[in-house]
């Protein structure tokens, strides 16, 4: 049996910042991890990090508060925005002092682009591939302090006892075997579930892996029906085209070649927040003036020095999809599924409801980011939670003896699998995972209505119940399995999308990223409350509106752009 004094779920950056901090406190403390760290889903990330480093005097931690709760649409909870904006210049600097390579402007200092939604040019970058770089950074610091990783373990389950998380199950891909791994604390930090979509920006491992284990154990999934639709991705294969591209210059064009979003946000254009933005391109694609489905990035009057010093990997990405050079043509590109707002619910700690239980990353819900992210806040979120998680689990483990391993928690996923092993027929996967991947791309899109959301909820209904009943492996080997891989990870999929659409078709309002062509307007007397999400025994999601957002300096206000 493996033990540990601090367990941690994903080597993304969250994952990897809550190791380095737990290490430099001098916990013994390991990663379980799917894949590679290097390889995880944060490696994409393009554009950049926020922090107000005072570059410019207007720009303060509290003025990048005030854009995170506007972004938010005032659903994200300010206590822990406060949290977020006050730490991140020096968070920044701590990245910087260990090897992370930003962009400088000439006099040397970190150089800041603008993006959507914030009142000054408050993103931190190295050129456009961000995430790359502090991934390495970190990946660095764990080797500095010999950080155990137990890779291409896929964790299952988490284990309960006493009321309190006393580590994991986790299948190792490499041999088949179920182990147990005990911890006093452990921090999940898995990242999101944009593959419950057909087109995403996300990598194949973001399959809501950590939010499906939590919820399964009893712990509430809080706001998931805000899922984000990044308003710039490809059609050819939902690659994403930085936000960096707007904020270095980039227009939106429709098919007359109009500078459409100013019509739409008069202030901003293209720097409204990506809700807006996407709304946007949506209804003029759906009032016909697209080009092929599409609305158009271009580029081209920013020149060619300029795009290959700043956006050298996205001309590349749209190069190699779609055969047109950026530098010298427009991109054609729609709105495609992003960011899961949604997550474990928890507090400004990181802590869930169950002592030594912690979430951070695109996998919790703080909540920081309400109703819409702003762009650069995420990559902030995974490394300040991160660091916050794993310091209130140091302090934690203090005051915990030893924690009795969960043998039951073993038992009860071996049968499981051997149950999902031992079925000769029934119904694969992919094929369940496709049914709800196409229910959530035609009814939980950028714009929602009663009739869609019903749908789409009796048919994830359906699908919970034909995965359960009939949910079939036929490859039964036990050397990298990822027939068995691919329908854990669908299990949980099905989790995350079914309290997805129950928590839209239930808020019956427009807000952030919910769209409701029903309900068109944000209704705060009613609904400026959480909705969390607690998993019942047949799988359906009951919904719960007893978490009300906290709100510090900043009431509600109309929001424009
Ligand atoms: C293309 C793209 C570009 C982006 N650009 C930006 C940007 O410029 N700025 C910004 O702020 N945000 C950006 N974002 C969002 C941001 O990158 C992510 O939200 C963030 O990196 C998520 O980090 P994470 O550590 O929470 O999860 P991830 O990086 O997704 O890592 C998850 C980890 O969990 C592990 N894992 C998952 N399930 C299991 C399991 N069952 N068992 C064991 N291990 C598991 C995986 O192996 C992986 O190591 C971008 C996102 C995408 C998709």
């Amino acid at each position: 049996m493996i033990k540990h004094d601090v367990v941690v779920i994903g080597g993304g950056l969250a994952g990897m910042r809550a190791a380095v901090e737990a290490a430099e406190r001098g916990a013994d403390v390991a990663i379980v991890s799917k894949m590679h760290p290097v390889r995880s889903h944060s490696g994409a990330a393009q554009g950049g990090i926020n922090a107000a480093l005072g570059n410019r005097e207007e720009d303060t931690p509290e003025a990048h508060t005030f854009d995170t709760v506007k972004g938010s649409d005032y659903l994200a909870d300010q206590d822990a925005s406060e949290a977020m904006c006050e730490d991140a210049p020096k968070q920044i600097i701590w990245l910087e002092h260990r090897g992370c390579i930003f962009s400088r402007m000439p006099d040397g200092r970190i150089a800041q682009r603008p993006f959507g939604g914030a009142g000054a040019p408050r993103t931190c970058y190295s050129a456009d591939v961000t995430g790359l770089v502090i991934l390495h950074t970190l990946w660095e610091q764990l080797e500095r302090f010999g950080v155990k990783v137990y890779e291409e373990y896929f964790c299952t389950a988490l284990a309960i006892e006493d009321g309190i998380g006393t580590g994991v199950v986790a299948y190792n891909m490499r041999n088949g075997q179920l182990e147990l791994i005990t911890a006093k604390a452990t921090i999940f930090a898995t990242g999101g579930a944009g593959r419950m979509y057909l087109k995403t920006t996300n990598g194949y491992a973001s399959t809501a892996d950590g939010m499906g284990i939590a919820y399964k154990a009893g712990i509430p999934l809080m706001d998931m029906e805000f899922m984000q639709f990044h308003p710039t991705t490809l059609k050819e294969n939902g690659v994403l085209m930085t936000e960096g591209a707007r904020g270095e210059g980039g227009y939106l064009l429709n098919a007359a070649g109009e500078r459409f979003m100013f019509k739409y946000a008069p202030n901003k254009g293209e720097l409204a927040s990506r809700d807006v933005v996407s709304r946007a391109e949506w209804t003029e694609i759906l009032e016909g003036r697209g080009v092929d489905g599409c609305v158009l990035l271009d580029l081209r009057h920013l020149g060619r020095e300029k795009i290959l010093e700043r956006l050298p990997q996205i001309r590349e990405l749209a190069l190699d999809a779609t055969g047109k050079d950026a530098v010298l043509e427009p991109i054609p590109i729609l709105p495609g599924a992003h960011y899961t707002m949604g997550g474990i619910e928890t507090d400004k700690w990181g802590a869930t409801r169950v002592p030594g239980v912690y979430a951070a990353g695109e996998c919790a819900c703080v909540s920081v980011h309400g109703a819409n992210r702003l762009g650069g806040n995420s990559l902030l979120e995974t490394i300040v939670f991160g660091a916050r998680a794993a310091s209130h689990a140091v302090d934690y483990i203090k005051s915990v003896g030893n924690v009795r391993p969960s043998e039951r928690t073993l038992k009860a996923e071996q049968d499981r699998v051997n149950q999902l092993l031992s079925r000769n027929e029934g119904t694969r996967a992919p094929k369940l995972r496709h049914a709800m991947n196409e229910t959530m791309s035609k009814n939980t899109f950028i714009f929602r209505d009663e009739a869609g959301l019903s749908e789409a909820v009796s048919e994830m209904d359906r699908v919970r119940k034909e995965f359960d009943a009939n949910a079939y492996v036929m490859d039964k080997s036990s050397t990298f399995n990822t027939d068995l891989v691919n329908t854990f990870e669908t299990d949980f999929l099905i989790d995350a999308a079914y309290a997805l659409a129950k928590g839209a078709l239930h808020r019956t309002e427009s807000r952030g990223a919910q769209s409701r062509t029903d309900f068109p307007e944000r209704d705060d007397d009613k609904w400026l409350v959480h909705t969390l999400a607690f998993r019942e025994g047949d799988g359906s999601p009951r919904l719960d509106y007893s978490r009300k957002v906290t709100i510090t300096k900043f009431s509600p206000q109309v929001r424009t752009y």
